[in-house]
């Protein structure tokens, strides 16, 4: 089985890991779409790559999903592997977290994952194959301190993704999900600004302390989640289902 050809759906695609992914499929042979809020960096990446297409949704809301599948299918058919990428991480500590922080959390990083793949689920039966990938987080396997809301979210995506690959035990699609380290991206930026806000440390204290979880001493990159991605859509990875990939150095 090859991914050339195939209709890719990547939420978040615009930047980091989407990104990598995206281009990834693409130089693949497939016919890849990506998704996000923000139209700018969507075009951008699309520029990389003739197969790279966009439409603009936010993944919380399910219909808004469902219509920017509608739109993508018109482009480039029905869709064989989603990948539910977009997420977001903010860190609070617990007795501080909000119920909007914790909804919002729970939102985007597991909403977001249910409503892609329940938009896509129905193509793949049609197909009788079809790829389900979430990004997930080592945040999904163990905990790290001040970001309780993060991890029950990301927690949330392993179950979900244990439950669905039994439920889709004998259809001909898999269902997964990749727990990375911290990966060098926008986001990691975001976290590294956030602690020297919060602790004073200089960005190389911060850095530091963030690599100081990986025991290979070193971020993941995007590209590493992206050649993951592409072999659970090899023949070699048809048996891998329920799956928590971590990729992480060793970390868990
Ligand atoms: P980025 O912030 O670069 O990417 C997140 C992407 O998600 C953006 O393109 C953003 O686009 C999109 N997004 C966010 N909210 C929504 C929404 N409501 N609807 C649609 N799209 C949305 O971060 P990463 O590339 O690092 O993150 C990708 C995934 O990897 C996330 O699920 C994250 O939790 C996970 N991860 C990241 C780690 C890291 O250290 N970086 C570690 C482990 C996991 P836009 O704002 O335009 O909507």
């Amino acid at each position: 089985m090859s991914v050339a050809e195939k209709h890719v759906i990547v939420t978040g695609g615009g930047t980091g890991v989407g990104r990598a992914i995206a281009v990834a499929f693409a130089l693949a042979g497939a016919k890849v779409t990506i998704m996000g809020r923000r139209e700018a960096p969507l075009r951008e990446v699309a520029k990389q790559h003739k197969f790279i297409g966009w439409v603009t949704c936010d993944v919380t809301e399910a219909q808004a999903v469902k219509d920017a599948l509608r739109q993508a299918r018109g482009l480039n058919g029905p869709v064989s592997v989603a990948v539910a990428n977009a997420g977001s991480a903010e860190s609070a500590p617990f007795h501080r977290m909000t119920p909007q922080q914790l909804q919002s959390l729970l939102s985007v990083n597991l909403g977001g994952v249910v409503n892609s793949w329940q938009a896509a689920l129905p193509d793949m039966k049609t197909e009788g194959w079809g790829r389900l990938i979430a990004i997930g987080s080592t945040a999904g396997l163990k905990g790290y301190s001040y970001v309780s809301g993060y991890a029950a979210a990301k927690h949330a995506v392993v179950g979900l993704t244990r439950s669905l690959a039994l439920e889709l035990g004998g259809s001909g699609i898999t269902a997964n999900v990749i727990c990375p380290g911290f990966i060098e991206t926008p986001l990691l930026e975001r976290s590294i600004a956030n602690i020297m806000e919060k602790t004073g440390m200089d960005e190389d204290a911060a850095r530091t302390s963030l690599v100081a979880n990986n025991p290979q001493r070193r971020f993941i990159q995007p590209d590493e989640v992206a050649g993951t991605a592409l072999w659970l859509c090899s023949d070699a990875a048809g048996s891998v289902n329920g799956h928590a990939l971590a990729l992480s150095g060793g970390e868990i």
